[in-house]
Order: structure tokens, then sequence, then C-alpha cells
């Protein structure tokens, strides 16, 4: 169960003590005081643990200084979205807002490779009023032969040339606790000239002992993508985990679960989930078309089947958008074949907001309709 305080409550005034004194005082409960630092205000929660099937919800409401008492499912307690529960995760990182009513765009480079792509990359991006990137300094790769990434050696130039041009966060896999640690001492060295958002990979969904370093951590959010070949549940249960360490600045997000190998795509895009993870959770989603499309295919239209696909999660509500772009795919040391050209970011962009524009009205028509599904007469 959970207490929703009155916003901005004095922690030394009257009602917090005396709630925190009856609270204190029952037996077989352990009450956890959660602040959600927003942007307007201080959201106080706390969270009752161990035996509270027996707790009445309306007496808990009527104690001093409570607003309102969430009853928590079992499963995903603090990213879940509970019975009656309206509240949404939202923060502030770096001057960029997440939330389940925002999107964000991470266009750039799969992998970091030579300092004029990521320049060049950064400058198209700037050009076109971005503010986030996706640059890959630890790369999980199927062969060993294959490129590993730069790894720590790239971070202080990487977020220098972030710096120079106005680049706030950057989404950055880790696959191992150092790498957290390696960025974290990047940052400070450089002068913290820019935010990194930290990402757990598909292949990682579920290396838990990674997952409760990270959740420890509260300077970075975390963007956790979707294991490919695991249930949702046991993929929210992971991003759970971060949470339940203490981070809750969580990003889920959707690229696409394994196929076969004969199919027109990489993987089997799962961007119809997009609603169904915003009903479970409160977690900002993000669709990731790159690795989900894994091509530069076109319909009879011209319009790449990325493009669909991003078009598709988005008029779905995602709120994150994380995409591979490259200067010169072809000298991509990392998914090239996936990539899009600086010269198809601006319409990349336009075909987001006509997408993101769709969902909005499409949400407007759902408000005028009392918010309750539409049945036809
Ligand atoms: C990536 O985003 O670079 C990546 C490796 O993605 P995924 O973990 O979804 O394969
Ligand atoms: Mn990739």
């Amino acid at each position: 169960m959970i207490l929703i305080l009155r916003p901005n409550i004095d922690k030394t005034g009257i009602d917090f003590q005396e709630l925190m004194e009856f609270l204190g005082k029952m037996p077989g409960i352990q009450a956890r005081v959660h602040d959600e630092h927003g942007a307007q205000q201080v959201l106080t929660e706390i969270y009752l643990v161990g035996d509270t099937a027996s707790l009445n919800s309306d007496e808990m409401a009527s104690l001093p200084g409570v607003e309102r008492v969430v009853r928590v499912q079992d499963e995903y307690r603090i990213l879940g979205r509970h019975q009656d529960d309206q509240r949404s995760i939202s923060f502030d990182y770096n001057g960029v807002r997440f939330s389940q009513d925002d999107l964000n765009v991470f266009a750039g480079l799969c992998a970091v490779d030579t300092r004029r792509h990521v320049e060049q990359m950064m400058r198209a991006l700037v050009e076109h009023g971005q503010t986030c990137t996706r640059m890959g300094a630890y790369k999980p790769r199927t062969s060993p032969y294959a490129f590993q990434g730069h790894g720590a050696s790239c971070l202080p130039w990487v977020f220098e040339l972030a710096g120079k041009h106005g680049i706030r966060v950057i989404a950055m896999e880790v696959t191992h606790e150092n790498h957290v640690r390696e960025i974290q001492e990047a940052l400070e060295a450089t002068g913290r000239p820019t935010g990194v958002m930290l990402q757990i990979g598909t292949r990682n969904t579920q290396n838990f002992e990674l997952l409760k370093h990270v959740g420890r951590q509260q300077q970075f959010p975390v963007l956790i993508k979707r294991g490919f070949g695991i249930t949702l549940e046991e993929s929210l249960n992971a991003a759970e985990y971060l949470a339940s360490e203490g981070n809750r600045r969580v990003i889920f997000g959707l690229r696409g679960m394994k196929s076969n190998l004969g199919d027109p795509h990489r993987n089997f895009v799962d961007f119809g989930h997009v609603p169904v993870i915003r009903r479970l959770t409160r977690m900002p989603v993000c669709i990731d078309p790159s690795h989900s499309v894994g091509n530069r295919e076109a319909d009879s239209d011209g319009i790449l089947d990325i493009c669909h696909a991003t078009a598709q999660g988005v008029i779905a509500g995602a709120n994150m958008v994380l995409v591979d772009f490259h200067p010169e795919p072809s000298k991509a040391l990392v998914d090239g074949p996936q990539a899009l050209t600086l010269k198809e970011l601006p319409r990349f962009l336009e075909d987001v907001r006509i997408a993101r524009e769709a969902y909005e009205r499409r949400r407007e028509l759902a408000r005028r309709y009392g918010g309750k599904a539409h049945v036809a007469a």
C-alpha cells in the first residue's frame, strides 16, 4: 500500500510527525518514505510493506497529511500502475523532461567510431533542434572478433564534443558495472559537459547483478530494453529490479523480438505493446526502430520500414525514440546497414512530428469519449 501525502508536506510539521508515529506503532508493518521531486513540487510517498492486506484504505486515507491511498498489486510494486493510479513517473534530467506525456528523440551513432563522425552527427542534431543522442562506447557483439567499441578511451572526447554542441543527454549502453564508474569518472574529469542515460541492452535485461548495481546509483537515469527472447512480464520485472534498488528514473525500451532468420526484419517489431506498457506501468516507453527493423528497405511510396515502425510506435504514444544514424553508413563499424543518413534526419524528425500530432489528436478524441473504449452502436 502507498500513502501519497499532500504535495510539499513539511517533514518537521505536526501532521507528518503524527503520521510517522502512528505508522511506527502498527504491528507487522514497515514504512519507507520516498520523495518524488517533480518540476513544481515534491511528492512524498510512504510505502507500507508487510501485513497490509487487513488495512482499510479509507481509514488510512484519513490519517494526517495523507491525500490518497493506492493499493499496490504484488507485481511491479514501484514502477507499476495500480488500481485507480494516475501517477506518472516523470523526471527532469540535465534539462530534459521524461514522462509518459513527453516525446524525446535520441538519434545518433550505434557505436562511436571516429571523432569526425561524432562531431558531424552532433552538429546535424543541433542544426535540427535536437539535444539528445545515442553513442555506444561499449558494444556487446555476437562475434568476439567484431569491433567491441572504443570503451572508456573515447568517453572524454565524446563528452567534450557533446558539451561543445549543446547535447544534453547521451544514451550509452553499459555491459559491466565498471562502465558506470568509467562514465562517472570521465564526466567528472571533463567538468560534466553533458548528461548520460545508462542503457541496459536486450542481452543484459536479466543480468540481475548489473541491474542491481545500476539501480543503486542515482546519478544517471536508465533505459532498459526488453529482453528479445523472454516474456514481457520477465522484462518488466527486470525494470522493477532497478527501482527496487532505489533508481526510479527508468525508461522501458521496445526493440523487437527474436524471430526466424528468413523474416523480413531483423527482429519482430513489437511496438503494438507501447500502450500495454503504458497501461501496466508508469514508465516512459522508448521504441528502437533501428534494432527492430534492421535494414533500409522502403515501400513503394519510398517510406523506409524504419520510418513506418517509428510512426507506429509514436502514434501509439511512445515517449522516446532511439534510432541509428551515421554520416557515412558504409564506414560504420557497427550496424551500418540499418543507419539513416544525416540528409534523412530532417525528414525523419518531420515524420515523427506528424505521428506525434496524430497521437495527440487520438488522445483528445479518447478524452472526448470519456476515456472509455468506444464501441460502435
Ligand atoms: C543498441 O542499442 O546499440 C543495442 C545493442 O541494442 P539492443 O540491446 O536492443 O540490441
Ligand atoms: Mn546496434
